[in-house]
């Protein structure tokens, strides 16, 4: 039985054709797909081939498909679906020209009754004589007359932005072009380009000052050189100087947006220590891609396109996070992948590969992949040589889910500065603190989770440099003071020598500090500190006690939920509890439960798409409602407890009622632990994180239902300042020295004291050795830190008298900022 293809702009139009068209033909088995709109939430009105491609796929039969469309690209994308059937099957699709809707209902009705595909074309074709007839006036003339008017139209324009048309603007020229029906080209000098094709344009190499001739031919084609001429004329939305002279030499390149006349890139200081080394952008290997010979050409394609589309929506995740982040320029680099993944040029040559040439999909990819990738190393111009790292990376997408592999591992065979967009904490935690000997990345804050990683590891890092990281190369010389945020680009001798100098000072003081860190942190006056460890799993455990730690203070266990397909059974978790409390020995270890959501989602634990995932479904609210994560781990942290000194620590704690709900499920796993014979902890003590305002603001009353309150500046500080932890636009903004948030730990510790518990600080805030002696004088008992901090922390508080750590708190809680009180302290140190 012939199968129908609705394609239409609109989905909601392709569903509602395909509602009516199947009530018309109620009893039959004709299969209806559709095809309508673009995968685009902004602008979901367009065609997309690779989706007619898949609803031709979806009903395809020996029988034949229709395929009707509404109007403009509908016709090409549905052509261009043609190109990637196999022949065998071109041979049974047809393209009817027939009206939309009165077509639909009339092929629907004549398929059911077993007619040929030409026989239900023809149907579909005559389905407006009926209303014709009824009509007492003759409709109007076709619309012949408005194509014939609409003609070829050319224009010449001049490339006035800067960068010419790098990736950015291409992609935003080839968006245009592709939202019109017209063939359109694009001419510069000898070469030509298909407009709608990313790779090409690019490839183009068009710069400042260049002209380019735009033709396009077709009903739309005034209009679409129109747009396109208006785009090139606004400079792509782009700010920028006007037009210079055209600069003569290659060499004479735009020098990178944000790299200063000296060579110096600026970011958030976010790990301490200075590191020199080439630069290596990170990116993720991939296993080896064998070449075959493939008798199911069919499958392979399919396969391709289901990674390609797998790769578009982590694309479009990324874009969503990059523009939530707010930096549009970044996000915007996405779409360029995007179109890179769309290419018709590309998609048509990989798919001769396959079908004409028997190849595997991954073969075939890959070397197209190359090849567009050697089209733009060819092109002499720094910026868009460098472009060659998006095709590869948009191309290397693909291949993981086509060969479906994880997210690939890194490898370095030298010491190195690593460079990223941005990190995950996966990322983050697989390198080695042996090669890796700097971080940089253009996005990020200083307590976003891969940064606090870098500081568990002692790799200095600078990050939010923004985008001006792209345009360093591969070797390049780096140098970075991650204490003050600064990289140097191919530092001169001098500039190498002083930071030589000054890392081996810093190496000697942490060197001195060290070798004391294992004696106990006392105040002059007597008071003993208690400095203790943030981990995320077992062998950090070893590094902890290296460095001095008394103890856990902070146990992220999310760490061991990361990078699998499945949470970890209750005896995994209690294997790695009761390894750290072995290798602690009687120290004190506070595990905290789950804080997934946030920077830290988990793949196999769907949070689901949030609009702002830091005030969402994260930490104890998560837990609370997901018993079957939440239970096996309160069961193995007893049972962990059990012999140890191990404590229980709740995060993003908001109110009393949470509490009270996951003590209960407490009590229920230790009413099973009792029925099943296990031993564990009755007596465990229960304490909760403090990073949440409303936390607080009601402590008096949170202190009465808790043994312990831990301070988690992080979370606290983005929440009280309404700036997103990872987002370097608000960095500044993110300080845990504002005394808004200083005067919210008083509160809290005073609260704690009032009540008789004790309270500790287990954010960033508590490794920061500058701010030592003003947490001291607010009275903290117990702070917890990056494992590289402890030796320096504790030396600071031998040095302090509680006395004058009170005087310097309550001197900074009076401060007017953030800048102001790091100042005040700064001063102290002099
Ligand atoms: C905090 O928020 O300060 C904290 C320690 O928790 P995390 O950084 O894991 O969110
Ligand atoms: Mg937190």
């Amino acid at each position: 039985m012939v199968s129908i293809v609705i394609v239409s702009h609109s989905s909601g139009l392709a569903e509602g054709v395909r509602e009516l068209a199947s009530q018309m033909a109620q009893e039959s088995d004709v299969r209806i797909a559709v095809a309508g709109g673009v995968d685009d939430a902004e602008n979901p009105i367009g065609t997309d081939a690779l989706k007619v491609h898949q609803a031709i796929e979806e009903v395809y039969s020996d029988d034949g498909v229709l395929v009707l469309m509404d109007l403009g690209s509908a016709l090409l994308s549905a052509e261009m679906a043609l190109e990637f059937l196999s022949e065998e099957q071109r041979a049974n699709v047809k393209l009817c020209p027939a009206p939309l809707v009165e077509g639909a209902v009339a092929a629907v009705v004549q398929a059911s009754v077993g007619a040929s595909l030409d026989q239900v074309c023809a149907e579909a074709m005559g389905a407006m004589s009926a209303k014709q007839q009824q009509m007492p006036e003759p409709i109007v003339e076709t619309a012949d007359n408005d194509q014939m008017a609409a003609g070829d139209s050319e224009a010449r324009l001049t490339i006035r932005n800067r960068l010419g048309l790098h990736a950015r603007p291409a992609a935003r020229f080839v968006a245009t072009a592709n939202r019109f029906e017209a063939a359109i080209t694009v001419r510069k000098d000898q070469r030509s380009a298909n407009a709608k094709s990313i790779n090409q344009v690019a490839t183009l190499g068009a710069r400042q000052g260049d002209e380019i001739v735009v033709s396009a031919a077709g009903p739309d084609a005034a209009d679409a050189v129109a747009q396109l001429e208006a785009l090139v004329e606004d400079k792509f939305g782009e700010e920028e100087q006007e037009l210079e002279a055209r600069q003569p030499e290659p060499e004479s390149a735009p020098t990178a947006p944000d790299v200063t006349e000296a060579g110096v890139l600026t970011g958030i200081p976010a790990s301490p220590g200075i590191a020199i080394g080439p630069a290596v952008h990170y990116r993720q290997q991939l296993p080896e891609v064998h070449t075959r010979q493939v008798n199911d050409t069919s499958a392979e394609w399919q396969a391709l396109l289901a990674a390609i589309k797998e790769a578009q929506s982590e694309l479009q995740a990324l874009q969503e996070r990059v523009t939530s982040l707010g930096d549009k320029a970044e996000a915007d680099i996405f779409d360029a992948h995007a179109l890179i993944l769309d290419d018709p040029d590309l998609l048509d040559a990989v798919r001769r590969h396959i079908f004409e040439e028997k190849l595997n999909a991954a073969a075939a990819w890959q070397q197209e992949i190359e090849d567009v990738a050697r089209e733009y190393r060819a092109i002499e111009d720094d910026y868009m040589r460098a472009r060659a790292d998006d095709v590869l990376d948009a191309g290397r997408r693909v291949l993981r889910h086509l060969l479906d592999v994880g997210p690939g591992t890194f490898e370095l065979e030298e010491p190195a500065i690593i460079l990223a967009a941005d990190l995950t904490p996966s990322d983050t935690a697989q390198f080695d603190p042996e090669l890796v000997k700097g971080i940089c990345t253009e996005l990020g804050g200083a307590t976003s989770h891969s940064a606090i990683l870098a500081r568990a590891y002692g790799i200095p890092a600078v990050v939010g440099i923004g985008q001006a990281l792209q345009t360093l190369s591969e070797g390049q010389t780096l140098a970075l003071d991650g204490q003050k945020g600064i990289v140097w680009v191919d530092p001169d001798a001098d500039t190498l020598g002083d930071l030589q100098e000054r890392r081996a000072e810093w190496e000697e003081r942490e060197e001195k500090a060290r070798a004391e860190s294992q004696a106990p942190a006392v105040t002059r006056d007597g008071q003993r500190i208690e400095v203790a460890a943030n981990i995320g799993g077992r062998r950090d455990a070893d590094v902890a006690l290296d460095y001095g730690a008394e103890g856990v203070g902070l146990f992220r266990t999310e760490f061991l939920f990361l990078d699998r397909e499945e949470p970890p059974s209750e005896e995994e978790q209690f294997e790695v509890y009761s390894g750290v409390a072995a290798a602690m020995g009687q120290r004190p270890i506070i595990i905290r439960t789950l804080d997934v959501g946030g920077d830290k989602p988990l793949p196999y634990l769907p949070t689901g798409q949030e609009e702002n995932p830091f005030l969402g479904w994260r930490g104890l609210r998560f837990c609370l409602d997901r018993p079957d994560i939440f239970m096996p781990q309160l069961r193995a942290i007893l049972r962990a407890a059990h012999e140890h000194n191990v404590k229980l620590m709740l995060p993003m704690v908001s109110t009393l009622q949470e509490i009270r709900a996951a003590r209960a499920l407490l009590d229920d796993a230790k009413a099973q632990l009792r029925e099943e014979d296990l031993p564990f902890d009755a007596e465990i003590a229960v304490g909760i994180m403090i990073e949440v305002p409303a936390a607080v603001s009601i402590s008096d009353q949170l202190a009465q239902e808790v043994d312990f309150f831990s301070i988690g500046t992080n979370d606290l500080t983005q929440y009280v300042m309404a700036a997103d932890r990872g987002n370097a636009q608000v960095a500044e903004l993110a300080h845990a020295l504002h005394p808004a948030v200083l005067r919210m730990v008083q509160q809290t510790v005073q609260a704690a004291h009032e009540a008789g518990i004790w309270v500790g600080m287990c954010g960033e805030l508590a490794g920061n050795a500058l701010a030592t002696p003003l947490l001291i004088g607010l009275g903290l008992d117990e702070l917890s830190m990056s494992a590289p901090s402890i030796p320096t922390v504790k030396k600071v508080i031998r040095n302090l008298e509680r006395e004058q750590a009170r005087e310097i708190a309550a001197a900074a809680l009076k401060k007017e900022s953030a800048a102001d009180v790091e100042v005040y302290l700064q001063g102290l140190h002099a």
